[in-house]
């Protein structure tokens, strides 16, 4: 049998924002592949614990290996975590795609330029070939006619699925969801959802936070709920969403329908 290769894990993770300690020895594991949603109330820790994985937050504790590859961290002068090389840290972050709630394009830059960006900048990929790419995947999310348009000019669902398309470009190992359809008017989550369900198809390896309850039952693996920093409960959808252990996941579960 060949054992999964993990594509990333996260040991033991602490945050503390001064006295208030928001993430309490979090640890998860997703194989390559694998779909992981992350579930729990506002405040519970979700985007900290996304946030720490690229250190966009630097998490006071814990570990973090992407692909086999252990991220170097010392203690900075606040006493939180920092990478002991910048130059390791952006090629971890270049391997980690991260997809926000409020999308976060460059609003002075087109489209394609928007997505150009990495891939010619960090990668060094020429500007024809990284043109050639976002391009296919701009015919990916279906809108390769918007490539000269600008953020501004698209629906926020639009603006999402490029979004995306601009984490793809740089061909990640994993991607992190924080709440990408949370911004969206109701009528827009569907095709950002679609998006994410042929990238989950195709196996690309993803940790998702989301209140879209169906679709996380639908496209996960592992379900993940945290309660004020620490994981309550986890399992697989079956185990999390039919039969949950914790009180607490239950009556989550009940009022998110
Ligand atoms: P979630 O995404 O689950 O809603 P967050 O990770 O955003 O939760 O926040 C967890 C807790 O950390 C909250 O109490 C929040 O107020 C606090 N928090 C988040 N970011 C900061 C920050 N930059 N400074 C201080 N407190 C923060
Ligand atoms: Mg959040």
């Amino acid at each position: 049998m060949t054992e999964k290769r993990t594509a990333l894990e996260l040991i033991d993770i602490y945050k503390s924002y001064g006295s208030l300690e928001v993430l309490k020895g979090v640890s998860l594991s997703a194989s390559d592949g694998e779909v992981i949603s992350i579930l729990g109330s506002s405040g519970s820790g979700k985007s900290t614990l996304l946030r720490c994985i690229n250190l966009l937050e630097k998490p006071s504790k814990g570990r973090i290996i992407v692909s086999g590859e252990e991220l170097e961290l010392a203690p900075g002068k606040d006493g939180d975590l920092q990478a002991k090389t910048a130059r390791q840290l952006e090629r971890m972050r270049s391997q980690i795609g991260f997809v926000f709630q409020n999308f976060n394009l460059w609003p002075h830059k087109s489209i394609l330029e928007n997505i150009i960006e990495a891939p010619t900048q960090v990668l060094k990929q020429s500007k024809d070939e990284a043109i050639a790419r976002a391009e296919k995947l701009l015919e990916r999310v279906g809108l390769l006619d918007k490539r000269n348009a600008y953020p501004a000019n698209l629906s926020g669902g639009q603006q999402q699925r490029i979004a995306i398309a601009r984490a793809l470009a740089m061909d990640p190992q994993v991607l992190l969801f924080d709440e990408p359809t949370s911004a969206l008017d109701p009528e827009l989550v569907n095709e950002v959802l679609a998006v994410m369900r042929s990238l989950a198809d195709e196996g690309r390896t993803m940790l998702i936070v989301t209140h879209e309850m169906r679709f996380a039952r639908e496209v996960s693996n592992q379900v993940v709920f945290l309660h004020q920093g620490q994981i309550e409960e986890s399992g697989t959808p079956e185990q999390v969403f039919d039969h949950p252990k914790s009180q607490r996941v239950r009556d989550f579960m009940a009022s998110h329908g």
